[in-house]
């Protein structure tokens, strides 16, 4: 009995994502459906959060300074009361830049959501781009992403990211979710976002009321908002950011990252009915594999143990064979991500991680 259950649930948790991605691949093939102007130079305002950014501030505001045309370009670095001098360092900078730099000091960190929606609110550009401080750009990926923002059925656009530092796992685990990232966009938009590169059409960010505050992903809550409400929010491949992974601190690094997704999907999920046709398979489909699915194979481990412990050999083989497939990456990669996922739910019955704790990003980086 246990043994048949458990095989049925761990055959649940791994067949829906690979028929999920089967059809992703077919996806991935479909032509973007958006007509894009490269000519188009809307006003831009970048807003960049930092909290003790000391160490990237500079080398990030000349990043994004040189990525669009000066007198289109408003820069906001709003800090969140660092003790590291991330502040002066922006100020600094700003006097002799020859861009339009405003730093914004907050009395007290308050978490980055609030920090954003000060900003927005101090912004004056058509287009509203969140810019993380320890992230670079490619040259031309803020071009590229305005270029998509011509189309009027596009109201929000995010990037591909690129790992710099940080254990192998994550080269697989980003070369797997940009692919599915981009095969969602295709078929109408996809409900994560990056904070590294996030594009907005300010008009489209107002009308969902900015960025939510009592969970930890605003970037991908608001540009899910925006998709629910019938414009697109795409990731686009030819639109890339480089992202440093912490040295230390890498496990609860991603444990974060997946409570904060796991806020965004429980709250969004609600709103399911809503959601555009094509929409509704993406975000019904990323909200089981990150709310239900990693909880199937926990399960489904359980009673195959308790079943091997019972004297049932197959059991054991199967077991077994799960642990030995263990050597193969993608497999682990999965696995571990399943771990994360459901060490971070339990995590955010205790804390939200509005404000969190900064990891220590030595990650060399180039751009
Ligand atoms: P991660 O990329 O998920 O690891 O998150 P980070 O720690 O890199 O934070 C993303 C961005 O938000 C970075 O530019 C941080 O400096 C910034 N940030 C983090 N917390 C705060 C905060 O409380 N206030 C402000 N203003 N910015 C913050
Ligand atoms: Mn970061």
């Amino acid at each position: 009995m246990f043994f048949e259950l458990g095989l049925a649930l761990a055959a649940l948790h791994f067949g829906v994502p690979l028929g999920y991605y089967a059809v992703a691949k077919r996806w991935l093939r479909k032509d973007w459906g958006i007509k894009e102007d490269g000519g188009y130079r809307p006003k831009v305002s970048v807003i960049i959060p930092t909290y003790n950014e000391a160490e990237h501030i500079a080398q990030r505001l000349e990043n994004v300074a040189q990525s669009y045309p000066r007198d289109k370009l408003e820069v906001v670095v709003i800090d969140g009361a660092s003790t590291d001098g991330t502040a002066e360092i922006a100020e600094k900078w700003a006097e002799k830049a020859g861009v339009d730099v405003k730093v914004v000091r907050e009395e007290r960190r308050e978490g980055k959501a609030k920090s954003l929606n000060r900003a927005l609110g101090l912004a004056t550009g058509e287009v509203v781009v969140i810019a993380d401080a320890d992230a670079l750009w490619a040259p031309d990926a803020l071009r590229r992403a305005v270029a998509k923002l011509a189309d009027p059925s596009v109201g929000a656009v995010s990037c591909v990211k690129r790992p710099i530092g940080g254990p192998g796992i994550e080269e697989g685990y980003r070369g797997f979710y940009n692919a599915l990232r981009v095969a969602e966009s295709k078929a109408w938009s996809t409900p994560i976002f990056h904070g590294e590169l996030a594009a907005f059409k300010r008009e489209a960010l107002e009308a969902v009321g900015g960025f939510p505050t009592d969970i930890g992903a605003d970037d991908s809550h608001a540009a899910t908002l925006i998709a629910l409400r019938g414009l697109r929010a795409i990731v686009a491949d030819d639109v890339l950011c480089m992202e440093t992974v912490p040295e230390e601190g890498y496990h609860a690094w991603r444990i974060r990252r997946a409570q904060h997704l796991i806020q965004h999907f429980a709250k969004a999920v609600r709103l399911l009915r809503k959601a555009p046709r094509p929409f509704r398979v993406v975000l019904a489909a990323e909200a089981y594999l990150h709310l239900v699915n990693p909880w199937l194979l926990l399960t489904a481990v359980a009673l195959l143990l308790a079943s091997a412990f019972m004297g049932n050999i197959l059991a054991t083989a199967f077991l077994g064979t799960g642990a030995l497939m263990l050597l193969y990456k993608p497999y682990r990669t999965w696995i571990v991500a399943q771990i994360y996922l459901v060490a971070a739910s339990v995590r955010n019955l205790r804390t939200k991680e509005i404000v969190w704790n900064k990891q220590i990003k030595r990650g060399r980086r180039r751009c």
